[in-house]
């Protein structure tokens, strides 16, 4: 029989599928062509199947969907450690804020979403969900490294300039729907801030143009104390209940965080279907408080994962993200049992697939599927021996355990180094990036 070509075979590894069942194809082979996965079977099967232009050896490694981080501002790299110790309002107003003015522009926002891009390629991330400014260079930079990503102008608008504001991020947002209209890689969103950041009618006005263009509505939700009891002072509501008051809510909004809810909150996302992104490290650093998932899993409500911006983390790692996850599950509920090592990784791949309403395209390694493939090593110390594969990745292994980051059927990082880009290159124009904004921060306060 003549095998069928393809451009190339993954082979000699374990293959974490994470399909419906969970299928684990112990030497097991993938094979892409085009940009998908055109086959997914035991080794013998895929090579008696298929020929291939190209290979590449797991070296009993695991082969598994790349992660998707579904909350990231990647320019935030450049504020990585910056200000520790401070609550997010304090955090907002002192540092953030007034250094964004200072020093993000087009070029810093490129070269600090170069800086991420890199670094999640080389940690096993292959999609990632942004809001930020100049999201024109975030989706550059994208482009650049090769990495998969829904990008959206965060808004920022209540008060008397709040009109001039949202015509100017409509149009950017025009502008970037026509820009990548073409693009393989990028998506864009709408992306107002937050609750507290937009007003009711910006909201609203968002969530009508979000509709009218099929576009993922991103929201920073419930996030503090502040936030929720300021709430219940002014509107005599939750966040989440004046959201669903304005009508904002639905199967294709992503509200990341989702910190303060009440037992009533939670039935109103499982009759929208709205999705979360649980960023759990950003909710710890800042002290804002943990996420009841064990509760949202319970109900059937769709839980991504995201890092959160790099300034309060601080790392864009999804390894990472994943062992706090699991480990803040179990300490809160003090069950060892509420929140498994499987549902941190269904977290990070498949659930950050349906979060991102891309669960037909990436999320799992299944025919016809866009090819993001990871290949995570396992011949390290700390990595042996090997029981159980779930828990290797999410108690055992970190971000530089991963040799291979692939992107619709790409290479964007092989044996740790980025393939599209001089790294040396983008880590000297950040630190030089750096230099100028140590100048402008005020002092540490720790
Ligand atoms: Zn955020």
């Amino acid at each position: 029989m003549k095998r069928i070509r393809s451009d190339l075979i993954i082979e000699n590894g374990t293959v974490l599928t994470v399909d419906e069942n969970d299928s684990i194809i112990e030497r097991g082979a993938i094979a892409i062509s085009d940009g998908k996965i055109v086959g997914v079977d035991r080794e013998d099967a895929i090579n008696g199947k298929f020929s291939a232009a190209k290979r590449l050896d797991a070296k009993g490694g695991i082969i598994m969907p790349g992660l998707i981080n579904t909350h990231t501002h990647l320019a935030m790299s450049l504020l990585r450690g910056i200000a520790d110790d401070v609550s997010l309002d304090s955090w907002l107003k002192n540092y953030i804020f007034p250094l964004e003015e200072q020093f993000m522009n087009k070029d810093s926002v490129y070269v600090g979403s170069l800086l991420s891009c890199a670094e999640m390629a080389l940690s096993g991330t292959t999609t990632f969900c942004d809001m930020y400014f100049f999201e024109k260079e975030v989706g550059r930079a994208a482009e650049k490294i090769g990495m998969r990503a829904v990008i959206g102008e965060g808004i920022v608008a209540s008060g008397k300039n709040e009109e001039q504001i949202w015509q100017k991020k409509k149009e950017l947002t025009t502008e970037l729907m026509k820009k990548f209209n073409r693009s393989e890689l990028i998506s864009i969103g709408v992306k107002p801030h937050s609750p507290y950041t937009c007003s009711r009618k910006i909201l609203q006005e968002a969530k009508k143009f979000s509709k009218e263009n099929g576009l993922l509505y991103v929201i920073h939700l419930a996030e503090t104390e502040k936030e929720f009891s300021d709430f219940k002072k002014s509107a005599e509501m939750t966040p989440t209940q004046y959201l669903e008051k304005l009508d904002v809510l639905d199967n294709s909004t992503l509200a990341a965080h989702c910190v303060w809810m009440e037992d009533g909150d939670l039935d109103i996302f499982k009759k929208h279907e709205v999705k979360i992104s649980h960023c759990p490290q950003s909710n710890m650093k800042l002290g804002s408080g943990v996420a009841p998932i064990v509760k949202f899993l319970r109900e059937g409500i769709v839980v991504s994962l995201g890092t959160d911006g790099a300034a309060s983390n601080n790392t864009l790692d999804m390894f990472s993200e994943m062992k706090t996850a699991a480990l803040l599950a179990k300490v809160n509920n003090h069950e060892p049992q509420a929140f498994s090592a499987k549902e941190a990784v269904r977290m990070a791949t498949i659930k950050g697939a349906e979060a991102l309403r891309k669960e037909n395209e990436i999320g799992s390694l299944e025919v016809d599927k866009k090819a993001d493939v990871i290949v995570v090593g396992l011949d390290k110390p700390h990595l042996t021996p090997i029981y159980d594969y779930y828990s290797h990745l999410v108690y055992c292994a970190n971000g530089s355990d991963v040799k291979t980051s692939i992107v619709n059927g790409g290479v964007v990082m092989s044996d740790r180094k980025i393939k599209n880009a001089d790294l040396a290159d983008i880590i000297k124009k950040a630190n030089f990036i750096a230099t100028k904004i140590k100048k402008g921060a005020p002092a540490r306060t720790t």
